[in-house]
Formats: structure tokens, sequence, C-alpha cells
């Protein structure tokens, strides 16, 4: 499959009064046409940061995408690009939906326009044929009632149907990538697993390539095709799903695949929690970012940044236990993770 977007040594900081924070490190990962690539990790890490880099939505200052960057949009590098260009890639190429629609979505303006806009702007429809694409959309999406709908305004609308209507806004243009930021983290968990299904629904239908922004693994399993995990402003580990979830190598990946909450979890267990905090981004460690909170950490973990292992075309990791010389640890068990 053709290289839709690719995305090269990505190295964004911020400049704060207490210093330069850097929060994204080198980041490196293509995607493909129509698959969905889920980027995995805490808050902070630095997968919103690199999400916000490839919609040019990062301001400057006080961020700052350092020179050698680069992010190719069918290989075209959005970071040189004219406002004329990001303007005809935002929204017609490339879309966002984020995690709380409340705050993305215009309160005075009705639903209907709000999604005739990008069609007015993108694909010269007239008012009109945009009104009534946006009734289509709307039923796409799966939003009762579309003809009435259209017409109200967001705070007429559910929690799960703004995000629904939202991701009609994204898709009205029939972008080639959809960015998920944390979609179904504002919804109670019956509404996530409903807006997960449709947008896996969607991309099947509209072939949209998606990248899909969580901080929780088990979202991902069913609808993910490859996964990164980020740590610390970098890309730690990334696989296939199933890679991940079955051979995961980085003692990170494992303590977030031990914090998803499973069927065989008991109403008295307590749910397993990641000891510490990640380091300061204001001054990143020289060795392993993990080192810190790391059961397993050696000596070398905490004086150089592991290197790279790839242990197959699709899965590579950064971890000092996949040198030659480390002693052998075996994955802990974590049991099944539901998919
Ligand atoms: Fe743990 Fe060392 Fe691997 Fe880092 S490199 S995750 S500290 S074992």
């Amino acid at each position: 499959m053709a290289k839709l977007l690719e995305v090269k040594d990505l190295t964004v900081s911020f400049h704060t009064y207490a210093g330069e924070v850097q929060s994204v490190r080198g980041v490196s990962f293509d995607l493909e046409e129509g698959e969905t690539l889920a980027i995995v990790g805490e808050s902070g890490c630095g997968k919103t940061v690199t999400s916000k880099s490839i919609m040019r939505l990062i301001a400057t200052p006080p961020g700052e995408i350092k020179e050698g960057s680069q992010i190719l949009f069918e290989g075209k590098d959005i970071l040189k690009m004219n406002d004329k260009e990001l303007r005809e890639i935002r929204g017609e190429s490339i879309s966002m939906i984020f995690q709380d629609p409340m705050t993305s979505l215009n309160p005075t303006m009705k639903i209907g326009n709000q999604i005739a806009e990008s069609l007015i702007i993108h694909r010269g429809m007239n008012k009109k044929e945009a009104l009534e694409e946006a009734v289509k959309m709307l039923k796409l999406v799966n939003i009762p009632n579309a003809e009435k709908r259209v017409n109200q305004y967001p705070h007429e609308f559910s929690g799960g149907m703004r995000q629904r209507a939202m991701i009609a806004i994204a898709l009205a243009c029939n972008p080639k990538i959809l960015i998920a930021d944390e979609p179904t983290t504002a919804l109670d968990v019956t509404i996530q697993a409903q807006i997960m299904d449709l947008i896996r629904e969607l991309q099947n239908k509209l072939g949209t390539a998606v990248m899909l922004i969580t901080h929780d693994l088990g979202v991902v399993a069913n609808v993910a095709s490859k996964i990164q995990v980020m740590y610390a402003g970098k890309v730690i580990e990334k696989g296939t799903t199933d890679e991940l979830f079955f051979n995961a190598k980085h003692p990170y990946t494992w303590a977030l695949l031990k914090s998803v909450p499973r069927l065989d979890t008991g109403h008295k267990d307590e749910l397993y929690s990641i000891k510490g905090t990640p380091p300061d981004l204001l001054k990143p460690p020289v060795g392993c970012p993990f080192a810190s909170r790391c059961d397993y950490c050696m000596q070398i973990c905490k004086e150089e940044m592991p290197e790279l292992t790839k242990l197959s075309e699709t899965h590579s990791v950064h971890c000092w236990l996949q040198h030659p010389l480390a002693p052998k640890v075996e994955a802990p068990i974590i049991g099944e993770v539901q998919k």
C-alpha cells in the first residue's frame, strides 16, 4: 500500500519561563492508505503534540518544530507549506477530531451549518447542496432524525451525538486521513464503544486512514492495525496490534497492558498502576527515560539511551533487555486482554 504520511525525526520543543520542554524527541513513523495507527501513552508523552504538528497547530512561539523534522503528506512536506496549501490540506485531506466535542463545536452555529462550512469552502457547493449533504453525513454517523437534527445547536445534542457530529464534520470532505485525539475519553463507557465501532465502520466504508491517539491500550485492540507506544517524547516500541498485544518486549508496554481492566478482574482486585512519574522533559535523562520506573533497570539503562532493536519487519523496540548480552527476562504473565 502507498504511504500517505511519513513523519521523519519530528522534534518539538516548547519555550517556557522554566526553560525548553522537549516534548517530542525524534519521532518517526508512517501511515499507509486505509490503515489505522494507534499512538498510545500517558498524558504528556508527546502523542497530542505529534498529531497537532501534523496539522501545523503548534503555536509558535512558545512551540518550535526543530530543523530537520519532516512531515510528508503524499511526498510533500507539510512543514514547508504556505498558508494556502495548509488550508487546502486541513479538512480536505487531513481532518482531526478532539477529545471534547463541546469545545470543538461552535455553540452559536447550527450543526448543519458547521458540517456545510467545509463543503462550501473545499467542495465549492452552494448552501442548499451543502445542507443536503450535511443531512446525509448525519445519517452516515447514525444520528436519528437527521433532517430535524441538522437545524439544531450543539447544546441540543447529547455527548455521544456531539462526538458523532464532530466525526460528520471531519469526514464531510472525505479526507484521506482522520486524526482522532482521545475521541472517547470524555464519554461514558457504552458510548465509547459505539464511537469506536462507528470509526471502524466508517473507515471500512470510506477507506480513510486513521491515526488514533489514546492513553488506553484497551480502546485500540479491536480498531488498530498497528500501534506505537510513546514515552517521554519518544517512540519506545512499535508493531502490529498482534505483536504488541501478544509479544510486547518493552517493560512500559507490559505495564500499559497490565493496566487494562479485563473481564476476569475481580471486583475487589485493585487495578494495576505504574509506579512513579514520567521524567521532567525540561531535562530529559541521558539514558532510558523509563529507567526510574522500570523493575528491570540495569546500570547501562541509566547511562545510555537503548539502541533500536528490530524484532521483525514491523516490530521494533528501544530497550537494553533486547541486547544480546542482557540477562534474559521473561515477559510477565499479563492475561488475555479482551480484543
Ligand atoms: Fe527498563 Fe532498561 Fe529497558 Fe529502560 S532500557 S525499559 S530501564 S530494562
